[in-house]
Order: C-alpha cells, then sequence, then structure tokens
C-alpha cells in the first residue's frame, strides 16, 4: 500500500468522528439530530475544504401521531407495530380488517394471493436488504396497494429483534394504505391465526403532514484545476430505534476521513473533490433527489463520479454496486489492489442509496457497501434498535477508508477522456 493510502487507513480521528456521530443519536430527519449533526460534519470538513455550503430542500416531511394493532378473536392480544414513514391513516377508531398471508411478498405471492388481497391486511415479510435477488419494503408495499389491499403488515424476518422501521414511499397527496412493521413474533401470531381461518386485526395508524419542512444537503469541496468534480457522498439521517451506527454513521465518519486524505491529493491537473452529505435518505431518497433536479444541467454534467458510501462496516465483505456502469469494474479492481482490501462488484442498479439518483441522470455512481449477501452478518441489524455502535469492527472501518481514497484518486489520476468513458453504457 502506498504510504498516503496506508496514512489515510490509519486516519486519528476516524473512530472519534465514528463516535460523535453516533452521539447526536437516530438522525431521523424531521428530529433536528440529522441537522445537528450535519452542522458539526460541515465543519469538521471544512478544516479540510476550500468551501463548505449547507443548503436544504424541501421533502415530504411527516409524523406519526398514533398507531396500534390488535390482534382480534380468540388468540387475541395487542401486537408490537411501527407505521412505515408517510402511512395511510386510517380513519379516527381503526380499520377492522380479515389479514390475507402474502408470504413474503414477493410477485409470485402475490399472484398467488391474487384477489384474495383485496379489502384484507396483507401480511409479508422484510427481507435482508442486501442479496441480489431481495424485493424492497416499498415494491412489497405498491404490491400490496396494487392488489386492493387496505392495509399493509410487514413483519420483521429476524426473531427477537423487535420492529424495525423505514418509509413507505408514498408522496405526499397519493392515496395509499395504512402500513406497519411489526416483530417477527407477532408476524407469526398473525401467520397461525390466518392458517387457523381466523386472522383478523384491528389497525389504527394516524399521521399528520408537516408542511414546509426542508432537509439539509452539507457540500464540501476542494478546488481541482480542471473542470470535473468527483463526488464522495454518505447520507446523515437515519432511524431512531438505535442510533443509525451501520446506517449511516460508518458512510459518514468514513467520507470524513477519505475527504481529509484526499484534499492533498487535488491539485491544478485533477478535477475537483466534493463531499456531498444529505438528509431525508430514508425518506425514498428525496435529499439528494431534489439536490440533483435542481442543479442546472451544465453544473450536474460537471459531476464525473459519485462515490457513495451507506453501511460500509459491520462485515468484513465489502462489495460496489456499480449501477449498471461496467466500466466501473476497473476503477473498483484497481482500486482493490492499490488498497490490498477485497471488494466484491454487483452490476445492476440497485436504488437503494442516494447512488441511484446519480445513477438516473446518467452519472457513474457506485454504493460501495458491507455484507452484500450476507444475511448472517451483523448488517442485519439495520433499521433496528440494534444498530449501535458496539456492532462495527474498527478494521472495517479502517479498510473502507482505504478502498474509498483509492477509488477517488484513481478518479483524480484520470483524463478526462477516461472519466466521460465511465459512463459508457
Ligand atoms: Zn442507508
Amino acid at each position: 500500500m502506498e504510504p498516503w493510502l496506508h496514512a489515510a487507513a490509519n486516519d486519528a480521528a476516524l473512530m472519534s468522528d465514528f463516535k460523535m456521530v453516533c452521539g447526536f443519536g437516530g438522525r431521523m430527519s424531521g428530529s433536528g439530530q440529522d441537522d445537528a449533526a450535519m452542522a458539526w460534519a460541515m465543519a469538521r470538513a471544512g478544516e479540510a475544504a476550500s468551501a463548505v455550503q449547507t443548503l436544504t430542500v424541501p421533502y415530504d416531511a411527516w409524523r406519526c401521531v398514533a398507531a396500534s394493532l390488535d390482534l382480534l378473536g380468540p388468540a387475541g392480544r395487542p401486537l408490537a407495530c411501527r407505521p412505515l414513514l408517510r402511512s395511510a391513516s386510517t380513519p379516527e377508531g381503526g380499520l377492522e380488517l380479515d389479514v390475507a398471508d402474502a408470504g413474503r411478498g414477493r410477485p409470485e405471492d402475490f399472484e398467488r394471493l391474487g384477489e384474495g388481497a383485496r379489502g384484507r391486511a396483507v401480511l409479508v415479510r422484510h427481507e435482508y436488504p442486501f442479496t441480489g435477488d431481495h424485493v424492497h419494503r416499498r415494491r412489497k408495499y405498491d404490491m400490496a396497494v396494487e392488489a386492493g389491499a387496505a392495509a399493509f403488515l410487514i413483519a420483521n424476518n429476524v426473531p427477537g429483534q423487535g420492529v424495525l422501521s423505514g418509509s413507505s414511499g408514498r408522496p405526499r397527496g397519493v392515496a395509499g394504505i395504512p402500513a406497519a412493521y411489526i416483530e417477527h413474533e407477532g408476524g407469526e401470531a398473525l401467520a397461525a391465526a390466518c392458517a387457523a381461518g381466523n386472522g383478523r386485526v384491528r389497525i389504527v395508524v394516524r399521521g399528520a403532514e408537516i408542511e414546509d419542512a426542508c432537509a439539509s444537503v452539507g457540500l464540501a469541496e476542494v478546488a481541482g484545476g480542471r473542470d470535473g468534480v468527483i463526488v464522495i457522498s454518505a447520507h446523515m439521517d437515519g432511524h431512531d430505534l438505535g442510533v443509525s451506527a451501520l446506517d449511516n454513521g460508518t458512510g459518514v465518519a468514513v467520507a470524513l476521513a477519505a475527504f481529509r486524505a484526499l484534499a492533498a491529493r487535488v491539485g491544478p491537473d485533477t478535477p475537483s473533490l466534493r463531499l456531498c452529505f444529505f438528509c431525508a435518505e430514508e425518506w425514498a431518497l428525496t435529499g439528494s433527489a431534489r439536490y440533483l433536479a435542481a442543479l442546472a444541467p451544465a453544473e450536474r454534467a460537471r459531476i464525473k463520479f459519485d462515490i457513495n458510501l451507506d453501511t460500509v462496516a459491520g462485515d468484513a465483505s465489502l462489495t460496489a454496486l456499480i449501477s449498471d456502469f461496467p466500466a466501473l469494474e476497473t476503477v473498483v479492481e484497481a482500486a482493490a489492489g492499490a488498497s490490498g482490501v477485497p471488494v466484491g462488484i454487483w452490476l445492476p442498479l440497485m436504488p437503494n442509496s442516494d447512488h441511484a439518483n446519480f445513477a438516473r441522470h446518467g452519472i457513474p455512481a457506485l454504493r460501495l457497501l458491507a455484507g452484500f449477501g450476507k444475511p448472517e452478518s451483523r448488517v442485519n441489524n439495520i433499521l433496528s434498535a440494534g444498530d449501535v455502535p458496539a456492532i462495527i469492527e474498527e478494521a472495517e472501518l479502517r479498510q473502507a477508508v482505504a478502498v474509498t481514497c483509492a477509488m477517488a484518486d484513481a478518479a483524480l489520476r484520470m483524463s478526462d477522456a477516461q472519466l466521460d468513458s465511465l459512463a459508457s453504457r
């Protein structure tokens, strides 16, 4: 490993930065914790940057006012639940509904259920989000809506882990159905009741729109002498069951360390380096979507490559999700070689973090991720109360810094023609 890369991986402030980010709490957008963490991070990035700026973008904020779920019938009892962000509301007294068990809630499950979903509370299961054939919660929700379901219940797939937190993706002004996470054990109870022919629940979800809410976007830049921009991005916001250590305290801390190390590698012969921290990522990737949409086309075209860091520790394995940009494979392989850290590659676009919004604008973008294809890894604490700093190994963070630095440095050394070729598909 080159000495500068070795020094970057050994960044003295990496662990204290990581603990600091987690110390702000879960950083749910709307809580103020995300903005407080952003202010701290921008001051931190400002020590290495030639310019820093914090923008705000509008997002469809919402909060839960009341929620409950009761299993009715012979085995009746209350079940723990947590509404998905932006869930539709029930009438004030709630809804009493028969439950239809849709298994994992994959397309074939909804096909099998057919009209059996209509007017019912559909029960599906959460899946470990980082496998090649994973079906995302928001897609399951959309399929339930399309099938005419009256409510959507998604059970945690991990026993003993409690409920999870996540977004329904329902935009403001769009009709939807009440939707909530339930515990693994609650899912088992509902499934047993369904099998016995008496799966019936009362669900109450009451939410309130928060008008005129804004999410922060933090930008720090080291200006190079050439026109292009290499971006390192990470989302600052999270969920509040734990402290969003995996998702995404790891990405924020690694991005700050990489930015510090790379600042000195930017010069008259390189493009610029920009650090982008987004909020409202957990709200259907809204923060980065609005930031990119608001850029003038010429300004957007200056961005040559986005390295998005989201959940980059929690397992020793790292994978680059390269968003259908095959040319990024050589960049990742070169970085793996330079850093001595193996990095797997997954070509198809996985729209599960901010890189997807860059990719949709034709900008070569990847997400660096730990634990891809490893549902038994510590990454399975994501979105749960178990997402706390203690599940992260220091060595995992350090190797992520090395890989990130090596990828960004490879891009900084490329000619304009080489950078442009990264976008070919
Ligand atoms: Zn994330």
